[in-house]
């Protein structure tokens, strides 16, 4: 079969069988699909050949490159032993090792890791650890939870639950459970109509009184640390985070840090939370856990959190929740060489230079016309773009303009995707100087010949 007709195979097995997350299929099959083959480093190729940045590192997990050799070697040395057996009443060495090195690593304080597949369980988990704690502790009534607007923490309902993009979670409202929202630190769109910093933070205020309110019925808050990711990369400002986890420790209530994206280097320190020096009482991780190459998440917990559920099986303490992959052998030896090449190539060391760079770099973006803000928090970063720069008028959603961004970034060599209005760039940890200059240059390219 040549290359041509091969694609056309390709393209309509998927256009017949497959049905894409987050994707308008009807949309999705009046166009041509790009077929990845093959990646290497911070590059993905098409199935013509053509290589691209991978300027979202694969939706947000790629850390050290496509075929890492150390990831490589490990996940191939462990097929040779066993690629999975359950942790369901026996246990393996890639399972508790790697849960060493995790506490290692974690905030202060954190010290038991509930294992599942996906960042959307790693939430559920800390949910339902949330609320069991309580009723273990005789807190009978602590059973809901607070959450962000703008908030993302996952696709099932427990997670959508505790959502707060209307967007995504709307449809589902009749299926989900009542949780409390308090607003969301969007500077560039305050939701309080004040101005950073003269408001001196009122957002923490709104939220101490909405916390306060409702004090007795609430189990846990729950926060993406820094940077609100899928809600259109909305960094908090300085000293949010810190105030968060103050009103938790004042109100009694447990901190859920939903680290699914941010962790593992993302913002430039392993975890987001050490920006402010937090330790939440729960720490959900999945995304980098194994540098981008196979399912895998942590719940981890304080020992605090751990002892409530101690006792003789027939008091019913045990936490009754557990997926069939949990742990799994091959994605927790990728996840152990994945921590191993931080350590060994001094990764988060090497990345603040980069920083800088993209920062620079990113400087050049902001004087684009429609360009309203930039957000940047490490390798996280959201430009958000506008009708109109003064007044900040958003694009209407079906303008598409953030996805006409990034199909003529495609053309030029570079796989975004967008959220709404902003324009996403998380490139590798492991992108070097080069690249990061190419992504740059690209993208404002890109903006510019789609809006001016
Ligand atoms: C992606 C994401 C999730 C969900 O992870 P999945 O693996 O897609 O289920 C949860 N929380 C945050 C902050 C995320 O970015």
């Amino acid at each position: 079969m040549n290359i041509q007709s091969y694609k056309r195979h390709i393209g309509e097995l998927d256009k017949n069988h497959l049905w894409h997350p987050f994707t308008q299929m009807k949309e999705w099959t009046e166009e041509n699909p790009l077929i990845i083959t093959e990646g290497r480093g911070s590059f993905l190729k098409d199935i013509y050949g053509k290589w691209y940045i991978d300027g979202v590192s694969s939706l947000w997990v790629l850390v050290h490159g496509h075929r890492k050799k150390e990831i490589d070697d490990a996940i191939k040395g462990q097929i040779d032993k066993i690629s999975h057996s359950t942790l369901l009443g026996l246990t393996h060495l890639p399972a508790a090792e790697l849960a060493g090195m995790l506490v290692r690593i974690a905030p202060e304080g954190l010290s038991r890791v509930f294992y599942s597949d996906n960042g959307s369980t790693s939430v559920e988990i800390a949910l339902k650890m949330a609320f069991q704690y309580w009723q273990h502790k005789g807190e009978k009534s602590k059973t809901k939870f607070i959450c962000l607007n703008n908030a993302y923490h996952g696709d099932t309902i427990g997670a959508v639950s505790v959502g707060g993009i209307d967007l995504f979670h709307n449809i589902f409202s009749p299926l989900l459970f009542k949780s409390f929202k308090i607003p969301s630190p969007y500077c560039y769109r305050c939701e309080l109509e004040k101005k950073y910093s003269s408001c001196r933070l009122s957002c923490l205020k709104e939220a101490e009184k909405i916390i306060n309110k409702n004090k007795r019925e609430i189990a846990a808050l729950i926060i993406e640390p820094l940077m609100q990711g899928a809600g259109g990369m909305i960094t908090s400002p300085p000293g949010y985070l810190k105030g968060i986890k103050r009103l938790c420790v004042k109100y009694d209530i447990l901190m859920i840090a939903d680290e699914v994206a941010t962790g593992f280097g993302r913002t430039g320190k392993m975890f987001a939370c050490e920006h402010e020096n937090v330790s939440p009482d729960i720490l959900c991780l999945a995304k980098g856990i194994t540098g981008g190459y196979l399912p895998l998440a942590a719940t981890i917990t304080s020992e605090k959190i751990y002892r409530a559920f101690l006792g003789t099986y027939r008091e019913l303490k045990t936490f009754f929740h557990g997926h069939t992959y949990t742990g799994n052998q091959l994605a927790c030896s990728a996840a152990i060489a994945n921590l191993n090449v931080f350590k060994k190539e001094k990764t988060l060391y090497k990345m603040q230079k980069k920083i800088e760079l993209l920062k620079k770099e990113l400087n050049k973006i902001s004087e684009c016309r429609h360009v309203g803000d930039i957000r940047q928090k490490g390798f996280m970063v959201g430009v958000e773009l506008v009708k109109d720069k003064k007044t900040r008028r958003p694009y209407l959603p079906e303008e598409k303009t953030g996805w006409k961004v990034c199909y003529e970034a495609r053309e030029k060599g570079l796989i975004i995707r967008p959220l709404g209005n902003v324009i996403v760039l998380m490139p590798p940890l492991s992108i070097s100087h080069q690249e990061l200059k190419s992504l740059t240059r690209i993208t404002a390219e890109a903006i510019r010949e789609v809006t001016e």
